[in-house]
Formats: structure tokens, C-alpha cells, sequence
């Protein structure tokens, strides 16, 4: 049988790269002519208020335009960008600005392309099997043929963010929702795993220009990779990504399942791998974030480092949404802030679907709507304090943090939109770094 065909190529020149590892993976053999094209970026984030680091976060806007001039020369003209990123779904404005600023506009000037913003788009139900069913774009489903452009990165909950992984930006929030479920079968990973079923026939190129450790957003570390990888069967180009990477793909459960269910190895016997050998260009990039826990806490390494105590702050799980991840790293950021070197009295801090409270806590705070209908009348709770929203309103973290002792900065979360570009100081006049990539001139 013939195997699945990757290609590996190191990027030097923008548009020869480019050529390269789509010519060599055949990744044009089955688009047909006329073919209506959605090309989907990984924009996973956006925000207005400022300049964040982008690197290993977004797919280079350098990648988009010269598949644009790629696909505009194998004769296709209908040719349509579409993302639905993690801001809020009635914010157009958001959307509207990262196209604006990534030259999808100018594209769209330029070569005639078409870009959407998914939110404003209808969806449609599909029945993906197994009493999974999930909302689709509709224009992906309608298209003729799907180039899937993610970047080469590595996620706190899914070990790595690839070709499959990128489609959860083109289904509806409630399904985004649904896929972090708390069913320990049909997890996260479960549900990742049927994302690209029902896609048209796709070209996969992984934008590894640059790579993200602990992704998926603009506080994980940055590296120049200078890597492109691709092919037309979406799974072999995330199998060989996760190698690169540095993850054997029988780590990641949702490849696993992919694979069990297509019958295919996760040892890349059935992949040729043309160009670059992937043991040439591996670089172990770590995925998760670090815990500790002893009879003085729980919380991330770098906040027992810092000596605080009282606060047991669990590790997140699979079934925290999007949503409420974005608002995880701010109260760790606030609750460290706030220490004063006085231990705390055993304040609990519980999140995502699936977590119970321990006996013994003096005050549980229950972050998120799915917390709260969780745990609301559980008998270990003595004094309980919850943000019931879904997301949770900021304020509401706020007011019951204080209420528990942990006197927060309260501007940290009212120019939460600010966060992002704190992180850019770590990048600042290295060459490696440019954002340039990010706009089309
Ligand atoms: S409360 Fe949080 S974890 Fe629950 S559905 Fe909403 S965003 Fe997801």
C-alpha cells in the first residue's frame, strides 16, 4: 500500500520554502480545479489594546499570502480565509481588527481573497458518531478543498496544537464548550479527534517559522524554527509534527484515537517522510506547566518557589474551556501579586467540570458556572465563594478573592486586555522575533 506522504522542508526563502514543502508532499494532487478553497490560520487569539507577542501563537501572515500567490497560480480564485478566535462572540470588532492587522484586507486588495470571521457565519449540526454531534462553519463544510495552516506548537492541555487540533476554531462556542467534556470516555481528546471528519479533501501545512512551548497563547516560550511541514492527510502531518516536537505521538491521546480509528500505526511506519529526516530538526519542546503540592499548598512551581502558602490551588484539567483557561493564568498572577508572606487560612480554589472540593479547606472559591452547579451543595465546603458566570465576570473573582483573604489588585483584571503585551519585554531587540511576519506590506 502507498504510504502517506510528509514533507519537511527548513524555511529560507518565503516563497521557495513554501513552494517546496507543497510540491513535495504532492499537496495539490487533489485539488480540483475551480475549487472553491478555505484556507484556515491558527489566530487562536486577539486583542486591540495592545502589541502581544504573536510568534508560535498565530500562523505568520508571510505563510498565508505566498499559499495565496501558490493557489492563485495552480489557477483557483475562490479563495476563502476563515478563523473564529477566542474573543467574545459578539465582539466583531476584535476579528475585524486581526484581519485588518494581519493584511487580510490587503489580500483581499491584492489577490481578491475573501476573509470571514466565522461568528457571523450560520452553523450546521453534524453527527460525527458515537452520540457526538458538533457546529460547523458552514463555508469550510461547503468548500471543495481545505488548506489547514496551524503552527508548530505544543498546549498545556493536549500535549500538541496541530493540523486537527486547529479545526476546534471553526466550530460554535457551545461546541467548543462541549469538547472540554467531563465525561473521562469522550474527553477532550475524544472529541478532538472527530473535529476533522467531516472536512472536504485538505492540504495540511504546519507554520513552524516559529514554535510555541507550552502554547496555546502569548505566554508559553518562543523559538525561531524555521521549519514548514505538510501533507495531505491531515493525521501523518500531526503525527510527524508531534515528532518534531519532540512527543511521541502514542502520548497524545487525541492522535491515538484518531489513528485506532482509521486503522492507522502511530509509529509513522506508513508515513514517508521526504526533505529534512525528523531527527534532524526535533527539539523537545515541553507542553505543560509545572505543580507542586505538600501540607503548605498546591499551585504552579513558580508560585512555591515564591514561598506562598495556605492556597491550594489545583492543576487545571482537560475539561477547563478556552474561556475560563483565559482567566486561570490572571488569578494566579493576582493571588501572586497579593502574597504578603502571611500564609493563608486553606482557601481551596476549584475550576473547569470535574473537580470535587478536599475535606479540611477553610474557604472554596468555585470558578465558573460548571463549578458552581457541581459543587454548590457539597458537604465539604464550609464557607463557599463562587463566580458562577460562564465565563466568569472578572469582578465577581475579585470581590470573592478579597472575601477570602487574598487582597487582589483589582486593576490587574479591569485592564486584563493590557496582559498580553507585558510579555512582549521578553523578545525586545532580538532579531529572531520580527513582526514583520505578521503583515503584509
Ligand atoms: S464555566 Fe468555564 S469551564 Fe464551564 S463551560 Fe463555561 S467556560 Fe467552560
Amino acid at each position: 500500500m502507498a504510504k502517506n506522504v510528509v514533507s519537511v522542508v527548513r524555511y529560507e526563502e518565503p516563497y521557495q520554502s513554501l513552494k517546496k514543502v507543497v510540491f513535495e508532499c504532492g499537496g495539490f494532487d487533489h485539488l480540483p480545479s475551480k475549487a472553491r478553497v478555505f484556507i484556515k490560520p491558527n489566530i487562536v487569539f486577539w486583542t486591540r489594546a495592545c502589541t502581544f507577542p504573536k510568534w508560535g501563537v498565530i500562523t505568520t501572515s508571510r505563510v498565508i499570502e505566498n499559499m495565496v500567490i501558490l493557489l492563485k497560480e495552480h489557477g483557483i480564485e475562490d479563495i476563502t480565509i476563515g478563523e473564529g478566535m477566542a474573543v467574545d462572540p459578539e465582539d466583531t470588532k476584535t476579528p475585524a481588527h486581526a484581519f485588518e492587522y494581519l493584511g487580510y484586507k490587503k489580500l483581499k486588495e491584492l489577490y481578491g481573497v475573501k476573509y470571514i470571521n466565522i461568528m457571523e457565519r450560520p452553523f450546521r449540526k453534524v453527527d460525527l458518531g458515537d452520540g457526538i454531534s458538533l457546529k460547523y462553519n458552514q463555508d469550510i463544510l461547503e468548500s471543495d478543498f481545505l488548506v489547514d495552516i496551524p503552527v508548530l506548537k505544543t498546549q498545556n492541555q493536549t500535549v500538541v496544537s496541530l493540523g486537527i487540533k486547529n479545526l476546534k476554531g471553526v466550530i460554535d462556542i457551545a461546541s467548543r464548550k462541549k469538547c472540554h467534556n467531563a465525561d473521562s470516555q469522550k474527553d477532550l481528546h475524544f472529541h478532538i479527534s472527530k473535529i476533522s471528519d467531516p472536512m472536504p479533501p485538505s492540504l495540511t501545512v504546519i507554520d513552524g517559522i516559529f514554535s510555541l512551548e507550552r502554547g496555546p497563547g502569548f505566554d508559553g516560550r518562543m523559538k525561531r524554527s524555521n521549519l514548514l511541514v505538510a501533507s495531505s492527510d491531515m493525521l501523518s502531518a500531526d503525527l510527524v509534527g508531534s515528532r518534531i516536537l519532540g512527543h511521541d505521538p502514542s502520548t497524545v491521546g487525541y492522535l491515538v484515537h484518531t489513528a485506532n480509528r482509521r486503522g492507522r500505526p502511530l509509529d509513522l511506519s506508513d508515513i514517508e517522510v521526504i526533505g529534512e529526516e525528523i531527527e534532524n530538526v526535533t527539539s523537545y519542546h515541553e507542553y505543560d506547566f509545572d505543580y507542586l503540592k505538600n501540607e503548605s499548598g498546591e499551585m504552579p512551581k513558580a508560585l512555591a518557589k515564591q514561598g506562598l502558602k495556605g492556597i491550594y490551588y489545583r492543576k487545571y484539567d482537560a475539561t477547563m474551556c478556552t474561556y475560563c483557561s483565559a482567566l486561570n493564568g490572571l488569578i494566579l498572577t493576582a493571588i501572586r501579586q497579593a502574597w504578603q508572606g502571611e500564609p493563608w487560612d486553606n482557601i481551596e480554589v476549584l475550576t473547569g467540570k470535574a473537580m470535587e472540593p478536599s475535606p479540611g479547606m477553610k474557604a472554596t472559591l468555585l470558578i465558573g458556572q460548571c463549578m458552581y452547579r457541581k459543587n454548590k451543595d457539597h458537604p465539604d465546603i464550609q464557607k463557599m465563594f463562587a463566580a458562577k458566570g460562564c465565563p466568569p465576570d472578572p469582578q465577581d473573582i475579585v470581590d470573592f478573592l478579597n472575601k477570602a483573604g487574598i487582597a487582589v489588585d483589582s486593576a490587574l483584571f479591569s485592564q486584563v486586555d493590557q496582559l498580553p503585551g507585558f510579555f512582549m519585554s521578553r523578545y525586545e531587540g532580538n532579531p529572531d522575533f520580527d513582526e514583520s511576519f505578521f503583515r503584509i506590506s
